[in-house]
């Protein structure tokens, strides 16, 4: 079976209730950006791998963004080094 691929429109899936870490989209940024994995860090801050800073309140469910290659990049680097202590 054959389809043309047409890129997905970028639909985020809603706001988190209790965010605490994973990937989301910070939609009050530029509108072209990514998913980045963030985690919470204090009671509204939040940081992504990337070093990317966000209110929590600001953090939306990823839905089809595409993810950020600089978090995946952190990511790959911290799963190599083995869990942390
Ligand atoms: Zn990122």
């Amino acid at each position: 079976m054959t389809q043309t691929q047409k890129p997905a429109p970028r639909i985020s899936s809603g706001p988190f209730e209790h965010f605490l870490k994973g990937w989301a989209v910070n939609l009050m940024a530029d509108p072209g950006q990514s998913a980045h994995w963030f985690s919470r860090g204090g009671a509204d801050a939040a940081r992504a791998l990337c070093s990317q800073d966000a209110p929590v309140r600001w953090l939306y469910g990823p839905g089809n963004y595409g993810r950020c290659q600089n978090c995946i990049k952190v990511m790959k680097r911290r799963i190599e080094r083995g869990p942390p202590l």
